[in-house]
């Protein structure tokens, strides 16, 4: 259960027993599955212990009937490098959200570095540092996508190529720099699309002294493909104008933890209403004014399932397969091919909920047991959740 930094190959890995195996996937969110197979970090095989090949194993993992979901991933975080944030000036935060059950960070922009630099070769320098820096290292096993620069006026396409070539593949939120018009905005956001990198935009008020507001006419110009804390950042846009978005544009809607509650449940029941639910995801916006959320996707999961009262086999579908088909990840399903980056649940311990799902519908957050990485166990029981009532046992393997 140690946490080295490097990508680790899981060998074979063998899980039984799970009791309720959530698949990432709006349509068919529970498998009727008990067992999953990993073979070198990617998932084998799914379905019924009958029927799956146990033997040889590197580990093996019996899940003693809790549930097994994908790797929660976190759209929207603010990383700045290594396992450090000078937002609150705190360590460990990103080891902190593992024990949350999430495995996967996106970065929203470094824009916590001490005295970040505007000038456009700097922009570009910060980016591919920290894209490198991430790449190389991953902060208690866990993912994160970083190196994504904020738009600053000045940048040409020829910038966008240049980033492109270096590896990076995000765009920061626009409107955190100097760029807050809809037209340039468009414009920059059309050159990083057509080299490859994803674009998120900042929606609704300031979040801090020295940003500024997003209002709906900038994020339907812009286009972004995120439209970045539709709930706000925390201030929220009126929610007529968010139903507005919800309605005139087709790109992602992404509820944030740090955001305005109301409106991510009202936005997350309009975006059902519309038939769209596969464009919400979630995310924390952490670190930020409101400190570090080491559960802020579990939270989030259990506020949209009992406040809005949507399944919560659904909800966790946003967390997981929904940010994933946004943003072309290889995780964030139990499915053949997957990246084996899976968390044990379970109720937690005196929840009022007969099990997982009943216990997230009445608003309480789920136990963490064991997280994998890759087929890589990273943490067992975890020390942040509430204590889940059963957690699973791993045992070395035969091979
Ligand atoms: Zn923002």
């Amino acid at each position: 259960m140690t946490a080295p930094s490097q990508p680790q190959t899981s060998g074979k890995v063998v899980i039984r027993n799970v009791g309720l195996m959530l698949s990432g996937r709006l349509g068919a969110p529970i498998l009727d599955a008990d067992t999953v197979v990993i073979e070198d970090g990617r998932i084998a095989a799914v379905g019924r212990q009958r029927d799956c090949d146990l033997e040889h194993a590197d580990i093996k993992i019996d899940a003693r009937g809790t549930a097994l979901a994908p790797g929660l991933i976190d759209s929207h975080v603010h990383p700045v490098v290594g396992d450090w944030t000078p937002r609150q000036n705190q360590l460990n935060w990103i080891d902190s959200t593992l024990h949350g059950g999430v495995t996967t960070l996106i970065s929203a922009g470094e824009v916590h570095f001490p005295g970040r630099p505007r000038d456009v070769l700097g922009v570009k320098a910060l980016a591919i540092t920290a894209q490198r820096s991430f790449a190389a290292f991953r902060p208690a096993g866990v993912k994160v996508l970083a190196g994504a620069p904020v738009l600053e006026q000045g940048m040409v396409e020829a910038d966008f190529a240049e980033l492109a070539a270096a590896g990076v593949r995000l765009l920061g939120e626009v409107g955190l720099g100097s760029v807050k018009g809809g037209a340039e905005a468009r414009q920059m956001v059309a050159w990083a699309r057509k080299h490859g990198l994803q674009s998120t935009i900042h929606t609704g008020g300031p979040s801090i002294p020295g940003s500024g507001l997003i209002d709906k006419d900038v994020v339907l110009e812009a286009d972004a493909d995120v439209i970045g804390h539709i709930n706000g950042g925390h201030t929220a846009l009126p929610y007529a104008d968010v139903c507005e978005l919800c309605e005139r544009s087709a790109r992602a809607l992404e509820i944030v933890h740090n955001g305005n509650e109301r409106i991510g449940v009202l936005t997350a029941r309009h975006a059902r209403e519309l038939g769209c639910a596969d464009r919400l995801i979630l995310g924390t916006d952490g670190p930020a004014g409101s400190g570090v959320q080491p559960l802020g996707i579990l939270r989030l999961i259990a506020l949209l399932a009992s406040m809005a009262e949507i399944p919560a086999e659904e909800v966790f579908c946003y967390a997981t397969g929904n940010t994933a088909r946004q943003r072309g990840l290889d995780c964030g399903e139990i499915a053949v091919g997957r990246a084996a980056d899976l968390v044990f649940l379970d109720r937690a311990q005196h929840t009022a909920g007969r099990d997982l799902l009943e216990s997230v519908r009445l608003g309480d957050i789920p136990g963490v047991g064991l997280v994998l990485i890759d087929g890589v166990p990273r943490c067992g029981r975890s020390r942040n959740t509430p204590p889940a009532t059963q957690i699973p046992v791993v045992e070395e393997g035969t091979r």
